[in-house]
């Protein structure tokens, strides 16, 4: 292998996201607006260049690949992409090959996913009312999410649960998610929600439940236990000692994580984002497109690792809401 990945703040960078379409057969309220302008397919990277982009990250060192989008079981032919990256695992240079789904389409994938070597998937659900579920993502619904973690299960994956949590709106279902994730056996982790996109500012500030609210609401019924546990993410994890639970919390809006960060996201037309909170971002597609030879896109990916920023600047002032940023979670990947 090349020498790895390191950044200017002496960070490995070991775990790459991927958004592999900007398409999504939701409509989320938090993440996209109802009638949504998608990109030209042409500008899209087709799935042998995200296998060859992905597959040089692999050979400078990225051991955790997070597949992502928009919904990535949307774009047509995701399997082959997803065969193409398994050859890394079975090589051993990749540790985790996992993805990020609204679920949808799980009952259809989930059994291919684990025969492919994906152990592990995060769903991402807000809440267990069927009104409440068509409501949020607009265009889902929740039956058909059901069965598909009922198909990841009986594929033996272990499914994540995503929640944003969202003042006013899954407040109430706190103790109902906990207690069906303990039902359901599945792992949980709340997502503090992020200003992007173009939603209004009232909106969000409106629906912002910060997540040590959201902690101190669990702490009234269960004791909780800071886990070390650490993923050079923005996660930070509590055991619930009554249940034996794990529980995750994302508060990207907090500065503290940026020194163990360890990742970076590509978008779906070869954007390398080095932070999720800032705008700067290198164009991998270009010197893809421009040579056969890896080499030209190796020293383009060294070259962005080179200005990955020492940390982001969300802050969710007395004011209002500041290093806002204008790309949508669906463009740059969740
Ligand atoms: N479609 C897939 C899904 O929903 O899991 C993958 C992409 S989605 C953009 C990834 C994650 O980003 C989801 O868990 C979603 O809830 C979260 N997300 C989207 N918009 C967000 C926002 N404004 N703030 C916080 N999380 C957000
Ligand atoms: Fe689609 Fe995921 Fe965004 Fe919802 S959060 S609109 S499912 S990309």
């Amino acid at each position: 292998m090349n020498a790895p990945l390191i950044d200017p703040f002496q960070r490995p960078i070991s775990y790459l996201r991927v958004s592999v379409t900007d398409r999504c057969d939701f409509r989320c309220t938090y993440c996209m607006a109802e009638h949504m302008t998608f990109l030209p397919k042409k500008e899209l990277l087709s799935l042998e260049e995200l296998d060859r982009l992905c597959s040089a990250f692999v050979g400078l060192g990225v051991e955790k690949l997070r597949i992502t989008g928009g919904e990535p079981l949307v774009r047509k032919g995701i399997m082959t992409f997803f065969e193409a990256m398994a050859r890394h695992l079975q090589s051993g240079a990749l540790k985790e090959l996992t993805l990020t789904t609204n679920g949808s389409q799980l009952a259809r994938f989930a059994p291919d996913l684990a025969a492919l070597g994906v152990r592990r998937v995060n769903v991402s659900l807000d809440t267990l009312d069927d009104r409440k579920f068509a409501e949020i993502t607009r265009w889902g619904r929740l039956p058909q999410v059901r069965k598909g973690l009922d198909a990841a299960r009986d594929a033996g994956l272990r499914v994540k649960i995503n929640t944003v949590a969202l003042k006013g709106f899954n407040e109430d279902e706190l103790f109902d998610l906990v207690d069906w994730c303990a039902h359901e056996d599945h792992d949980l982790t709340f997502i503090e929600v992020m200003p992007m996109g173009e939603m209004g500012e009232e909106m969000r500030l409106d629906q912002y439940w910060p997540l040590k609210d959201l902690r101190a609401r669990l702490s009234e019924r269960y004791t909780l236990t800071d886990l070390a546990e650490r993923t050079g993410g923005p996660a930070r994890y509590v055991r619930l000692e009554e249940t034996g639970q794990k529980i995750g919390f994302i508060t990207p809006l907090t500065h503290n994580f940026c020194e163990s960060c360890n990742r970076v996201r590509l978008t779906c037309t070869g954007e390398l984002y080095m932070c999720l909170g800032q705008e700067d971002m290198a164009d991998l597609r270009a010197p893809l497109r421009a040579s056969a030879d890896d080499a030209v896109l190796e020293s383009a990916i060294r070259a962005a690792i080179a200005r990955k920023p020492k940390g982001h600047d969300f802050d969710y002032s007395r004011q209002g809401v500041s290093g806002q940023m204008s790309r949508h979670m669906s463009h740059t990947g969740g």
